[in-house]
């Protein structure tokens, strides 16, 4: 690909969008883009029938309303532009079809919310985010609603919670004389992902039917040297990753940073921010892309949070911002944050949300995937908490006891080197354990699992956010002095929410202890975080902000719990269908192997010693037993749950399942330890970790 040329190639992009439409039109859509304008429905004909011919002239022949459906990936249905006309066909996308298209609605999660014979649903144009050619077809982003208007997707809360924002935001800086047409959010969410190769992933059934390794026994070298992290790039994988560049670049996602990660076979891409539902969008897209890229590769792309036990798995951090279409970063402390006091009062409406909302900030990262993480020691503990950093901890910490602040400057930085730089140093040194780090001009939400849809924290957030600007606004429209009064609710929610500022080590083994005593919430699994959705003031922030009805807050808790189940109960049968058809077996045959080479060695020359036969046949047959039991154990406990009551069902499928999983894995793990490579039946964690060349 030649950059900068080339760059977007495939999007109907803001200038394809100039060249191709009618001025007035073109006028008409850029206003619902940028300032949020209601879309007049008049220009959809022309619009359709510019993409339309853009769309050939590039090879289409299809196009598709493409949507976010709650099962938290992508969904498509592609329909031709052909039209008959006597006995040939024209070519035809009307103004119609752009806006709305009508898959049946019946076979997606809905949480309950709404009965099959009610299967009516609707995608519609989200013209905010552009359109796409993809393999001869035009991609279209879509939001899904149903019949009756209740949202079946993940983009339009998405993009309702950025209009509620939008809208408190404003009232804010109105207040403080800022005019502007938006405040729209931005979201960088920077990727982890795994490579291992196509010939190790064809003979894991585990990895191909959920995602992970649910047996395995640790290779002998992990990730202690800590030699792979920004480690030179073996040749595969740079080829790899300059040919998703290409790719990505082609889709106008804005791929800029790639790097190893930690652990073995890991791997990051991380993009330049933007608006929020095109950053969700382009993240949805990266990760199919990075799946299929792998695949001329002879490689396989692992996205699932936790592919190896034992090493690190993989997330997605969220960064956040807000800022106004006049270019005004809202988290942009300036030089002097300290007599800052629209930034101080931004400040305070992001920690107070943050520790009003914690339970559905962690809920909305929950997933049975990212459980593995969570709460470990690799990513941020299941504690929410915020930290912020040397200076603007000091400015906090100040307003909250009322003292003097003396500020904290950036210092220049120099290695004592005459001949080196000297570089300009950040006033904040970063923490990786934080859940929640404010770094520079951005928070950075670091719970997310790598193959989460971006958009669930992302809704929490706007909607909490502008949930906490609706109540100071609502305060300051009545006040005299804004700066007075802006400064009083700066210092009183500081002091109310205080407890949420965490600034040191949050994997240490003080932090959990003290987060108790601080009252904060510690969900550790999906089963136990999504709960509190189904609680009154957790469904009312929603409800009051427009982003969800009632029922629509519920359906998201209740799919979130449905999911879990399904995942661990797939997980659960494979491990069962392993276990007997495979390992079990294949145990036992190298037992029985055992057993013939000691009466060879006993019938040899009047017997031999045979101490490690002896010893390892017993041993063996001990874990064989050991895992039979364990099986057994699994499948029956399994069969006792009710899955279609979810509440009790995502309990029993976390305090007993995953612990009866975790048992039957350990005996696997050990026999594997003691077991002929070449007898057992799926490739070894080295070979996975390590075959990529
Ligand atoms: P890290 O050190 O965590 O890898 P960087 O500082 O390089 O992070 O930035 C990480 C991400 O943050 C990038 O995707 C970057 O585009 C994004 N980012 C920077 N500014 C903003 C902003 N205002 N809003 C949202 N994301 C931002
Ligand atoms: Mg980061």
């Amino acid at each position: 690909m030649k950059l900068p040329e080339n760059f977007g190639e495939n999007v109907f992009n803001d200038s394809v969008q100039k060249d191709a439409l009618p001025s007035e039109v073109y006028k008409a859509l850029r206003a619902t883009i940028e300032a949020g304008k209601q879309l007049d429905t008049s220009i959809a004909g022309a619009v359709a029938s510019a993409m339309k011919k853009w769309a050939i002239s590039k090879g289409a022949t299809h196009y598709t309303h493409w949507f976010q459906p709650l099962t938290g990936l992508t969904a498509e249905k592609h329909d031709s532009f052909i039209e008959p006309e006597g006995d040939r066909v024209i070519m035809r996308l009307t103004g119609k079809s752009l806006i709305v298209g009508e898959p049946d609605a019946s076979s997606f999660p809905s949480g309950g919310s709404r009965a099959t014979y009610m299967a009516r649903g609707y995608t519609a144009w989200d013209p905010t985010s552009p359109a796409f050619i993809k393999e001869g077809t035009l991609y279209i982003p879509s939001i899904f609603v149903s019949y009756t208007g209740e949202t079946l997707d993940k983009k339009a809360p998405l993009l309702k919670s950025m209009a509620a924002l939008d809208k408190q935001a404003k009232r804010i800086l109105k207040l403080f004389g800022i005019e502007c047409k938006k405040v729209a959010t931005t979201v960088g969410p920077e990727q982890e992902y795994f490579l291992i190769s196509e010939e190790d992933y064809k003979k894991r059934k585990d990895i191909r039917l959920t995602g992970r390794t649910l047996f395995g026994a640790p290779a002998s070298r992990g990730q202690e040297l800590e030699d792979h992290y920004f480690g030179v790039l073996k040749p595969a994988i740079s080829e790899y990753m300059r040919d998703l560049d290409n790719e990505l670049w082609s889709y106008g996602i804005l791929s800029k940073t790639k790097h190893n990660e930690v652990a073995p076979a890991q791997h990051e891409m991380a993009p330049v921010f933007t608006t929020s539902n095109i950053s969700v969008d382009a993240n949805m897209l990266t990760m199919e892309i990075m799946k299929k890229v792998a695949q001329k590769h002879g490689l396989v792309c692992l996205l699932h949070e936790k592919p190896f036990e034992g090493i690190n798995g993989s997330g997605k951090h969220n960064n956040w911002s807000m800022s106004t279409d006049t270019g005004l970063n809202l988290l942009n402390p300036g030089k002097t944050p300290e007599s800052n006091t629209l930034f101080k009062l931004v400040l305070a409406a992001v920690i107070k949300s943050v520790d009003d909302y914690q339970g559905l900030l962690r809920a909305s990262v929950a997933s049975a995937g990212n459980d593995h993480r969570l709460g470990a020691n690799e990513a941020p503990p299941a504690i929410i908490s915020v930290y912020l950093g040397d200076q603007l901890g000091a400015l906090v910490d100040s307003i909250v006891k009322g003292e003097n602040y003396k500020p904290v400057k950036a210092e220049k930085g120099s290695i004592g080197v005459a001949e080196s730089p000297i570089f300009p140093k950040d006033a904040t040194d970063r923490n990786r354990t934080s859940p929640f780090a404010f770094t520079g001009n951005k928070f950075e939400f670091r719970m997310l699992g790598s193959q989460a849809n971006v958009s669930d924290p992302n809704i929490v957030l706007n909607t909490i956010v502008a949930d906490a600007f609706a109540e100071f606004a609502d305060e300051l429209e009545k006040a005299g002095n804004i700066e007075t009064a802006a400064t009083e609710i700066t210092a009183r929610e500081l002091k109310n929410h205080y407890r949420i500022i965490f600034n040191l080590d949050g994997y240490g083994p003080e932090w959990e202890p003290e987060a108790k005593r601080r009252g904060l919430l510690n969900n550790k699994n999906t089963a136990d975080a999504v709960p509190v959705c189904f609680e009154k003031k957790n469904i009312d922030v929603f409800v009051r902000n427009g982003v969800y009805t009632k029922q629509e807050a519920v359906a998201r808790g209740e799919i979130a719990l449905e999911n879990y189940i399904k995942t661990i109960n797939i997980e659960a049968l494979t491990m069962l269908d392993m276990a007997k058809q495979e390992i079990i077996p294949a145990v036992s045959d190298y037992a029985a192997a055992l057993s013939l080479n000691l009466s060879a060695k006993k019938a040899a020359c009047g017997g031999v010693s045979a101490n490690a036969e002896t010893t390892l046949i017993s041993e063996l047959a001990t874990l064989n037993d050991e895992l039979f039991a364990a099986a057994n154990k699994l499948e029956d406990d399994l069969s006792a749950i009710d899955k279609d009551d979810v509440k009790p069902a995502s309990q029993a499928m976390a305090h007993k399942i995953v612990p009866d999983m975790e048992a039957l894995r350990k005996a696997a793990d050990a026999a594997e330890k003691l077991t002929a490579s070449a007898k057992w039946p799926y490739p070894s964690y080295s070979d996975m970790l390590y075959r990529v060349k």
